[in-house]
């Protein structure tokens, strides 16, 4: 079942929002060459808590970190270490808040000093796929048409899609009903309705769509080891169309 937020809800799903967004601006100074993986781990924990928030990823089906560090070819749910950052890396940094019960769930994808050419083109063109995505959404809008404007906008580029990961409804859960796929058919899927709560979150390959997961059982990685990029935004669908929580 899909649910309608209240309007007490959506206010606290947009505090848990505004709460990863700033954790994101948090974090930006400190990515960079030299720094773990595990040390933005902790700044963004201690961020989080001290706005009075949890990280949501923290023990999520046992997960270890507080948030997701993804280094290059590394799609999602890369696990906080002692890896330290190189020049010409990019950084998906996954962040989930929950505050009051509620939370927020955002993914940007970051340049580590001097990145190349290709890796540039990549972050530019999934940042766009997310907002292409997101465009589309409104009352009376459906599910598929996220996916269809995402698909067509990544394929248009010349990126991969990974088909086997997908947004999702937010709420009182992190991951709550309906899946929000990045591939999909126009018209098709559930029909969008004022108070609906959905994160996009477009992963997009320079190479291959395809993906397999590490030994850790929690790492997505690109099976050509080529880059790929994550960039997700949760949002409220309003009476005339969206409007994101994970922002300013
Ligand atoms: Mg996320
Ligand atoms: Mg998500």
């Amino acid at each position: 079942m899909i649910t309608i937020k209240s309007e007490r809800e959506i206010a606290l799903l947009k505090q848990a929002g505004n709460i990863v967004y700033k954790t994101h601006q948090y974090l930006k100074p400190y990515i960079k060459e030299g720094m773990t993986t595990l040390e933005l781990d902790h700044l963004a924990e201690e961020f989080i808590r001290k706005n009075d928030a949890t990280p949501s990823f923290k023990g999520y089906n046992g997960f270890p970190g507080s948030i997701c560090t993804s280094i290059n070819d590394e799609v999602v749910h890369g696990i906080p270490d002692n890896r330290k950052l190189k020049n010409g890396d990019i950084i998906s940094i996954d962040i989930g808040a929950c505050y009051k019960g509620y939370h927020g769930d955002s993914a940007w994808t970051y340049a580590v000093g001097e990145i190349d050419e290709e890796k540039k083109y990549l972050m530019e063109h999934t940042e766009k796929a997310l907002y292409q995505g997101l465009e589309v959404i409104k009352p009376g809008s459906r599910i598929g048409d996220i996916g269809n404007k995402i698909e067509t906008y990544a394929h248009q580029h010349n990126l991969g899609v990974v088909l086997e990961l997908c947004g999702h409804g937010v709420g009182t859960k992190l991951h709550e009903s309906p899946d929000v796929p990045n591939y999909g058919v126009a018209g098709s899927g559930p029909k969008l309705k004022e108070g609906m709560v959905l994160a996009v979150e477009p992963m997009l390959n320079i190479g291959s769509p395809d993906i397999y997961m590490l030994e850790n059982d929690w790492t997505i990685v690109t099976e050509d080891s080529r880059p790929s990029a994550h960039y997700e935004h949760t949002v409220v669908v309003t009476k005339d169309g969206y409007q994101i929580l994970t922002g300013e």
